[in-house]
């Protein structure tokens, strides 16, 4: 009342703890050609607090057109309270139409292509015995088993093509850039190469040319490899019957039905099998006797064999 003042301060933060959004426009993996330019599809950034943010969105990364490969651009974008955004697009640049695509021979007759993955193990001997007893050749896509690799001599010496499948099949690893999967692949054709004296050209891809599991280490990759791979001379292969003996079928009985009735009336087949599984190996004595009964042969894989190639889907 005598008019003297007391003053107090209480500080008030108004703080955002809510990142901008960051969307781009257009795919978040762009193929190109070598040669192509590329055109940036754009983008738009906003936030809470401080609306539209496109105009702050910073990019990096640089785009070799002139070379084949799987390029990275990041954006990212940082609101006034710190808060952070960051995308990715990869574009992938390929050398397609340089090189002539390999001429595919479709066989005479009726063909069944017994293909086995991620072997040699345990049960491979015993299938090179069945395969022999009824002298028919299969395909055995292989990966780096040390302590099995003279099957791998056999089965080459009896008349089987032997192709790449992986050294490890550990997909975050081999599917991490075209790089490393480069390196999985030639590490493999050499073991190959040193085991049987050949070097092979013939490969699957673990999981398949249509796997999706590759987009969550590499986006991109399969288009990216799918393409250069055939240009560097290799011939990959899916296949048009699965026994669906890695999930699914857990008998003999179940593999043998799912193999015929896949093979149906095909004038070919690619038969996917794993030689890993024992229930596999089991099916395969009544998978011969009745592909013989009705009229097909048993041919291993050649470069110019149709490769019953799938969708791909990164
Ligand atoms: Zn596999």
């Amino acid at each position: 009342s005598s008019g003297n003042v007391a003053i107090a301060e209480r500080e008030i933060i108004y703080s955002d703890l809510v990142a901008p959004i960051l969307k781009l426009n257009g795919s978040d993996c762009v193929t190109l050609r070598v040669g192509q330019n590329y055109e940036e599809p754009g983008y738009v950034a906003g936030d809470n607090c401080d609306g539209n943010l496109t105009s702050k969105v910073r990019v990096s990364g640089t785009i070799d057109t002139s070379k084949s490969g799987v390029y990275t651009l990041s954006y990212s974008v940082e609101d006034r309270y710190g808060n952070k955004t960051s995308v990715e697009r990869r574009v992938v640049v390929v050398s397609v139409g340089t090189s002539p695509k390999p001429s595919v021979v479709v066989p005479d007759g009726k063909v069944i292509y017994l293909t086995f993955d991620d072997g040699p193990g345990p049960h491979t001997a015993r299938l090179l015995d069945i395969l022999k007893k009824y002298d028919v050749k299969a395909t055995f896509f292989v990966t780096n088993k040390p302590k099995y690799k003279n099957l791998i001599k056999r089965a080459s010496e009896e008349g089987h093509a032997i192709g790449i499948h992986t050294m490890t099949h550990t997909y975050k690893s081999i599917y991490k850039s075209p790089e490393a999967y480069y390196k999985d692949l030639y590490g493999m054709q050499d073991v190959i190469e040193k085991i049987t004296g050949k070097k092979t050209t013939l490969f699957r891809f673990p999981g398949g040319s249509s796997n999706t599991v590759s987009r969550k280490y590499c986006k991109g990759l399969m288009t990216f490899l799918t393409k250069e791979l055939v240009v560097k001379g290799f011939q990959y292969f899916d296949w048009n019957v699965d026994s669906k003996d890695a999930g699914g079928a857990k008998t003999a009985e179940q593999v043998f039905q799912n193999v015929i009735s896949g093979v149906g009336k095909k004038q070919y087949a690619v038969v996917l099998q794993h030689d890993v599984k024992k229930y596999s190996v089991d099916a395969v004595e009544s998978i011969i006797q009745w592909g013989l009964a009705n009229g097909y042969a048993f041919l291993p894989l050649e470069p110019s064999s149709p490769g019953c190639h799938h969708n791909v889907k990164n």
